[in-house]
């Protein structure tokens, strides 16, 4: 189990605008906005992942159980896409933040807001993408594969409800993240999620089920 805020915030200008305007040049005014909106998002990002290691135990045709140590077995009623952890022996269990000091500023007119939110999402992506790190490199020390980064609510059938079940595994409130009855995590930007290793995956990296996701069609981050 870990704690880490050491994940960099740097964000270019380009990065951002490259997002925004996929294939296309920016418009000079949206450009001038990106850079104004990352000076502002920029020292109020305070990021935090935690962490924890379960061993899957089992995973069947609609669900899996993990198994942390010291703990009961949970299990996650994964729904027909539970097969994506049947390769799996350990997987990571992750919840990500970048606090809420952005979601809570003042902003200046819409555009700023909506790119300063676009900002904040891309660095949500960046904690994600540090404990996907963590888990490669797990993965290779063992000489195994790894499975996609998976979420309940965003996956496909998996219902949110069992955010209460990978949150139970976390020491989310040491990391300054809480998490309602309801399973909504709070700060609003955060997520909760799994990533599968085992001798039964063949990828190294982390894969995308963009393509198995329930927010597919309206984002604009999307990876396949
Ligand atoms: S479609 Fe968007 S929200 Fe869904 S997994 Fe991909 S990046 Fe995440």
């Amino acid at each position: 189990m870990a704690i880490r805020r050491d994940v960099s915030m740097l964000i270019a200008p380009a990065e951002v605008t490259a997002a925004l305007c996929p294939g296309r040049p920016c418009p000079p005014r949206l450009v001038r906005v990106v850079e104004i909106a990352l000076r502002s998002a920029q020292p109020l990002l305070d990021p935090v992942m935690v962490y924890r290691w379960v061993a899957v135990t089992a995973v069947g045709g609609q669900h899996a159980v993990v198994q942390a140590d010291g703990d009961p077995p949970g299990r996650l009623e994964i729904g027909p896409h539970a097969r994506l952890l049947a390769g799996a022996h350990q997987a990571l269990v992750t919840a990500v933040s970048i606090g809420p000091q952005l979601d809570e500023a003042d902003c200046g007119d819409r555009l700023e807001a909506y790119v300063r939110d676009c900002i904040g999402v891309m660095a949500l992506g960046k904690v994600a993408a540090a404990a996907a790190a963590v888990t490669e490199a797990e993965a290779r020390s063992r000489q195994w594969g790894v499975g996609p980064r998976i979420s309940p609510g965003s996956l496909a059938g998996w219902r949110m409800a069992d955010i209460q079940v990978l949150g139970g595994c976390l020491p989310l409130s040491q990391a300054g993240l809480d998490l309602s009855p309801e399973g909504v995590i709070y700060p609003l930007k955060s997520a909760v999620g799994l990533i599968g290793i085992g001798p039964g995956y063949g990828g190294s990296t982390v894969g995308s089920v963009c393509h198995l996701c329930r927010y597919r069609e309206g984002c604009w981050r999307r990876r396949d």
